[in-house]
């Protein structure tokens, strides 16, 4: 294969034109999925993959595809993807980065004159943060198969208008079937959103797979009673139980590295009053590992620990899950072809389980599944700050170019 290469600039200067469509003053987007700022980043994607000689469809779900055809036409076709909604408070490359990136690959071929053996396709998946209509990943989860079109229209935001409303509103219902269909390979260019590869002055990151998440809703109970007058072995304090759990918590994540993460991120202490000892305490914990033996072990561990801290405190507790999302591994050939591309073009590589998550995880349930991070300043994501080189960028989307290649001529 002979080295061939995107337009660095040109993959910037889409990037920049996007983020004009939810811009916020200082310098990030607000495009919540379903929005007018989304329709018009829609539009806009619309008519770019249309001057690129696309074909274009969209599903009942919103989901947007790019066809570039092939050869053989009857192959599934090889797909790049990722979403175009943001947080509210987010930045110019999450998400939509991998869009353009799949949008600049087909300019690339077109360039080139490359014609290949099987079509190629960019997916722009509906409501991937999560951040308006709660799930996350709704438009990948309907196309394969893990929620119905009905569950995936009914998501409703704050205000109890709903995904399916929305989308008609915009006019993004389209005829395709939203039940998916056959992909080759799917591949989804992203930005690391986390320090490591910063840190490590690293190109690309090769995604092996995601960690595995198990959520808890904690509470804890205690008595209410006045700070003064009852002294210190005759109190049942819940927020002291809570603190301890904190420390604990915090120490099953050490206990189970590498690749564990555990938080307490919620805290609310009832009634929250300088002078009453706290008589309730709810809290969340969330775990997350690459292996499903480690979260068992986190569990127990979170669970015994409870039961001793309440039972040492005087306190009452209720343990109750609220998440649990298996690991994922993706596909041996897409990481291996990511590696291989990585190094044939002389870029640092690294592999990364992505402790997020991406649309690419649902789509591994359906085809062989390759990510491939790029670093982002400072590690932040999900903030307006977000920024990234276009050299990296560039980098990137070199890998998905070759990585795509290689699977839609093989
Ligand atoms: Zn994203």
């Amino acid at each position: 294969m002979k080295p061939v290469s995107v337009n660095e600039n040109r993959l910037w200067q889409s990037l920049m034109d996007m983020a004009r469509y939810g811009a916020t003053p200082k310098g990030g987007v607000c495009r919540l999925a379903c929005s007018d700022e989304d329709r018009q980043a829609r539009d806009q994607f619309i008519r770019w993959c249309r001057e690129a000689g696309c074909s274009v469809s969209i599903d009942r779900m919103g989901n947007i595809f790019a066809r570039r055809p092939g050869r053989n036409n009857a192959l599934p076709p090889v797909m790049a993807g990722s979403h175009i909604d943001s947080q509210p408070s987010g930045g110019k490359f999450d998400g939509i980065y991998g869009v353009m990136a799949g949008l600049e690959v087909i300019r690339t071929l077109n360039d080139l004159e490359l014609v290949t053996t099987a079509p190629i396709e960019v997916a722009a998946w509906t409501n991937e943060e999560g951040s308006r209509f709660a799930p996350c990943m709704i438009g990948s989860g309907v196309f394969t198969g893990l929620f119905s079109l009905e569950e995936g229209y009914a998501c409703a935001d704050v205000n109890g208008i709903t995904l399916g409303a929305e989308l008609n509103r915009i006019g993004y219902i389209g005829d395709r079937p939203e039940s998916g269909f056959p992909v080759g390979s799917y591949f989804e260019a992203h930005i690391e959103q986390g320090p490591l590869l910063e840190d490590e002055n690293i190109t690309i990151g090769v995604l092996t797979g995601a960690l595995g998440q198990r959520w808890f809703d904690v509470t804890l109970t205690g008595r209410e009673s006045h700070a003064g007058p009852t002294p210190m072995h005759l109190r049942k304090d819940a927020l002291l139980g809570a603190a301890r759990m904190v420390a604990e918590v915090n120490r099953i994540g050490l206990a189970h590295l590498p690749h564990a993460c555990s938080t307490v991120g919620f805290l609310r202490v009832h009634p929250n009053s300088r002078n009453v000892i706290p008589g309730t305490v709810d809290f969340s914990v969330d775990f997350r590992h690459a292996e499903v033996s480690q979260l068992d072990a986190m569990e127990q561990e979170l669970r015994t620990v409870l039961a001793d801290t309440a039972f040492e405190l005087g306190l009452e507790y209720q343990v109750t899950p609220t998440a649990d999302f298996a690991p994922v591994h993706f596909s041996e050939i897409c990481i291996d072809a990511i590696r291989r591309s990585a190094q044939t073009l002389g870029y640092t590589q690294r592999d990364i389980i992505s402790g997020a998550g991406h649309d690419a995880m649902y789509l591994n349930r359906i085809a062989p599944t390759g990510m491939i991070f790029v670093p982002c300043e400072n590690g932040i994501s999900h903030n307006e700050q977000e920024n990234a080189r276009p050299a990296d960028l560039a980098a990137g989307c070199n890998v998905l170019l070759r990585v795509m290649l290689e699977r839609a001529n093989g």
